[in-house]
């Protein structure tokens, strides 16, 4: 069995002035910048994207932009790939941990990759009328009709188990994380946005803009 491989990408980070949005008050910790990753997994039978950064237009812009909520992107994914010889056609598959802007950045530059995402997440964020907070349909649109895969639950990538992704709602409605088996860490879990602070984890904290407290708290139960 040959080595799983990932690729950790910088596509971007967000500072945040307050983050009491997140449930945690601004003097529990000094923390406001996070990190924007994408991930590229390869496996012997095909290669995933997980996750796609903030969209590649901030990166029109030098340095921090916006108010509130600052964001940067010093180098688009696109910019990138190649690093490893790939490009935006290279993968089978393309999964989002799920549709919030800052996760589905270059969703609409990938071309010919299936699309494995929750039906949950699918139904509300390809409505006609979308009303889950923090997505912005026109970063992930080119997707409505492109090949898939739906799933109702977890499913397991390439069917060895080394690679699953788990439903984690309760951020968003079809909100999952990934599983990942690494021959040299051990199982990781890629958890996107079921925790964004340690000190999320470490007491639970659940942000008001999560689309249902309870689900959330369950996925963290399940994930931990
Ligand atoms: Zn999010």
């Amino acid at each position: 069995m040959s080595a799983l491989k990932l690729y950790v990408f910088d596509c971007g980070m967000l500072r945040f002035e307050s983050i009491e949005d997140f449930s945690i008050a601004d003097d529990e910790t000094d923390i406001r910048d996070l990190i924007v990753p994408c991930y590229v997994v390869e496996h012997e039978d095909g290669r995933l994207l997980w996750d796609g950064g903030l969209p590649s237009k901030t990166a029109d812009v030098d340095g921090w932009q916006g108010e509130g909520m600052l964001s940067r992107l010093d180098r688009t994914f696109s910019e990138q790939l190649p690093e490893i010889g790939l490009d935006m056609s290279s993968f089978d598959y393309a999964a989002y941990s799920h549709m919030h802007f800052d996760h589905v950045g270059v969703a609409n530059e990938v071309h010919g990759a299936t699309l494995i995402i929750q039906k949950t997440e699918y139904d509300a964020t390809f409505a006609d009328e979308v009303t889950v907070p923090g997505v912005d349909p026109t970063l992930y649109d080119n997707l409505k009709d492109a090949e898939r895969i739906l799933i109702e639950g977890d499913h397991d990538v390439f069917g060895d188990g080394r690679v699953r992704i788990i439903s984690a709602p309760g951020h968003t409605p079809g909100h999952q994380v990934l599983f990942i088996d690494l021959a040299n860490t051990g199982p990781v879990v890629l958890s996107g946005d079921l925790y964004h602070f340690a000190i999320s984890r470490q007491d639970r904290r659940v942000p008001e803009f999560n689309v249902d407290r309870d689900m959330t708290l369950a996925s963290m139960d399940r994930s931990c």
